[in-house]
């Protein structure tokens, strides 16, 4: 997401806006304040709080948020530029440039909504802080405090804001750390590990976004099952936990053993 931020930030403030919308009907979630108040305002820039992205209106007034979800992608279209027929949402600004957000797949999960600076502040309360630069004291203090496992707790947007599935898997490998780890056994030593893996994985992901780099060439332990783990060379393994699918090396994170399926469906069974 800080890649998008990056890219956004100077395009989005050169003209106003001149025209917002269409939206579809489940990717805009608010509707009070109507798209149309923000026609004739410019943005100041963007900002990144977690997964989302926040354009703030210059004259403070609004601020359109973006959540991409999983598959949403954003795109700025310069005047002339073909676009997608029937986006998610458009944008368009003064001169003829547009901001466009599509949406592979059926499903439509990632949203917009426009809010007041107030209203935004309430919608954003809930999420925890930064990963990128939380720190080992910061991280100790919240493994602590909550009693999860290592991959549910990075994933969660409350605790921890900006780590999703795909790079709680590469942290945890970094880390070499098991994705099932309590927070509260971990030792001191282990979690400086995992400050300094969250950090790692997070600048090295955003530096290969920033180049281009494809999830293929981005991700090295998600999505890679029975490929060699490029630390030890061992079939990278897979466990589904939580409606999620984990990756990690049994030689690297959870000392050769092979972790068993907690999906509650298969509990049940
Ligand atoms: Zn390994």
């Amino acid at each position: 997401m800080e890649a998008w931020r990056r890219q956004l930030e100077e395009p989005v403030r050169a003209f106003p806006i001149a025209k917002a919308g269409p939206a579809h009907i489940a990717t805009l979630k608010t509707y009070d304040p109507p798209l149309s108040a923000l026609e004739r305002r410019r943005f100041e820039g963007v900002e990144r709080r977690g997964k989302r992205l926040l354009f703030p209106t210059d004259d403070g007034e609004l601020v359109l948020l973006v959540h991409l979800m999983t598959a949403g992608r954003l795109k700025y279209l310069q005047t002339g530029q073909d676009g997608p027929k029937a986006p998610a949402f458009r944008l368009e600004f003064e001169g003829g440039a547009q901001l466009v957000l599509t949406e592979a797949g059926a499903k439509k999960r990632a949203g917009v909504w426009l809010l007041t600076p107030e209203q935004a502040d309430t919608e954003l309360a809930h999420l925890g802080p930064e990963a990128f630069g939380l720190g080992a004291e910061r991280l100790g203090e919240i493994c602590a405090r909550e009693s999860r496992r290592l991959h549910s707790l990075l994933r969660d947007q409350r605790v921890i804001a900006g780590i999703g599935r795909a790079w709680a898997n590469e942290i945890l490998h970094h880390a070499g750390l098991s994705p099932y780890a309590l927070t509260q056994e971990l030792d001191e030593e282990e979690v400086d590990r995992l400050a300094s893996a969250i950090d790692a994985e997070l600048a090295r992901g955003l530096d290969l976004r920033e180049r281009g780099a494809s999830d293929k060439r981005t991700y090295r332990v998600h999505n890679r099952l029975g490929e060699p783990c490029h630390i030890c060379e061992t079939p990278i393994a897979r466990v589904d936990f939580e409606e999620h699918t984990i990756y990690y090396c049994p030689t690297c994170q959870t000392g050769g053993r092979i972790l068993k399926d907690r999906r509650l469906s298969r509990l049940l069974r």
